[in-house]
């Protein structure tokens, strides 16, 4: 039994850094004391998140997460009569993916936004969606993909479908995975939505956020909470946590020390890959310092070893590592790999190493070693 772990699965979650303490346990709604200190404690977060996000806090709402977050604005179409279609992104997580399909069975017309042999979603890839589908007026394009790493230019998409589309079109962006790792500019980005989660960037699972630029009339019906946007008793210590998690990880400088600081250790990693002959990076002409990739996400497949058994291989010497996004993980099928057209063996065969603020160069040549000795037994 091995007593140091590795941990490779931060695009999962990450090692929690704040966990909330002292925080006011009041409810927010309520008028005595305790109630208003635990709402003032919420606002102060609100303000603190909108001040790092650079948006109107009036526009933030806490969630319980980035799953609810998506389903919250897709599922709000339900309500709506005008059925124009929806598209989103072949490569957005299963809480944008799974709505989609609840959607269609509801009668509403689906479309999806293709994505390139890379992982990107393109101006071409955006533009044919609406060629297709001329009157939609909704697309979801997330930020960064949170199984292969590949990040797309959000203004440059943007831009091209407001210039392309007749009426006016809500876009909507997971940015779980960009938060904290590449820079963020939601109102520079010219988008309508967008989720985050806090168990993504070190703070507590059951918070995140949805920004909305305009109001919306939303499926949920409860206590009024988060006007009316997530109706429930507020996660207050959550909110506080992530505040402090977006101060940190969001601050321009340590956003680009550890930006730096984990492509020199991805780099390392990558040229390291590539000296096996039975490693396929995916997609294979990712390089090792390559912008149009997270660093901190990366997706690689050992030729003849089902990526299950080397993740539990990889588990027993002491390193976590995953099989894809955590949230499919019992499932066979990988709609991600398949849109961007990789071979049937090799997304069997995928496995996701993700690092975070806590990774060390160490870590990563453990791995390498570690990687080395099991690929010699199996
Ligand atoms: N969106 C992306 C891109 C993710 O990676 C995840 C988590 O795996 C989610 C959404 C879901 O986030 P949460 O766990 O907060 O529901």
């Amino acid at each position: 039994m091995v007593s140091h772990r590795y941990y490779f699965d931060w695009a999962a979650t990450a090692i929690p850094v704040y966990t909330p303490v002292d925080t006011p346990w009041g409810n927010p709604s309520s008028l005595h004391s305790e109630g208003r200190a635990a709402h003032t404690a919420l606002e102060d977060a609100r303000r603190r998140c909108a001040a790092v996000l650079n948006v109107p806090s009036e526009r933030l709402f806490f969630t319980s997460g980035a799953t609810e977050s998506n389903n919250i604005v897709l599922s709000s179409f339900l309500l709506r009569q005008q059925n124009t279609p929806l598209l989103y992104s072949a490569i957005e997580h299963s809480s944008i993916r799974e709505t989609a399909a609840l959607l269609k069975v509801y009668g509403k017309q689906m479309g999806i936004i293709g994505v390139e042999q890379d992982g990107r979603i393109s101006r071409t890839t955006v533009i044919r969606a609406f060629e297709k589908y001329q009157r939609s007026r909704f697309a979801a394009i997330m930020a960064v993909n949170n199984e292969v790493g590949s990040i797309m230019d959000m203004a440059d998409l943007v831009r091209a479908i407001r210039e392309y589309a007749a009426v006016p079109v809500h876009i909507h962006s997971d940015i779980v995975q960009a938060v904290g790792k590449i820079p963020v500019a939601l109102s520079e980005w010219d988008i309508d939505s967008a989720v985050l989660s806090a168990h993504k960037i070190g703070g507590p699972r059951g918070i995140g956020l949805l920004y909305l630029r305009k109001p919306l009339e939303v499926l949920f019906r409860g206590g009024g909470q988060e006007q009316h946007i997530r109706p429930g008793t507020e996660n207050v210590a959550g909110a506080v946590a992530l505040a402090a998690c977006l101060e940190q990880y969001v601050y321009p400088e340590t956003l680009k020390n550890n930006y730096e600081q984990a492509v020199s250790r991805n780099a390392y990693l990558i040229s390291f890959l590539k000296t096996i002959p039975r490693c396929s990076l995916i997609p294979a002409d990712r390089q090792a310092i390559d912008p149009r990739f997270s660093p901190y996400i990366l997706h690689v497949a050992f030729e003849g070893i089902p990526g299950e058994v080397l993740v539990r291989a990889l588990d027993d010497a002491g390193f976590a590592v995953s099989t894809g996004s955590a949230c499919s993980v019992t499932r066979q099928e990988r709609p991600v790999l398949a849109a961007m057209g990789i071979n049937n063996h090799l997304t069997v065969e995928g496995i996701r190493i993700s690092q975070g603020w806590l990774t060390t160069k160490e870590d990563i040549e453990a791995l390498c070693t570690a990687l080395q000795k099991l690929l010699y037994f199996l």
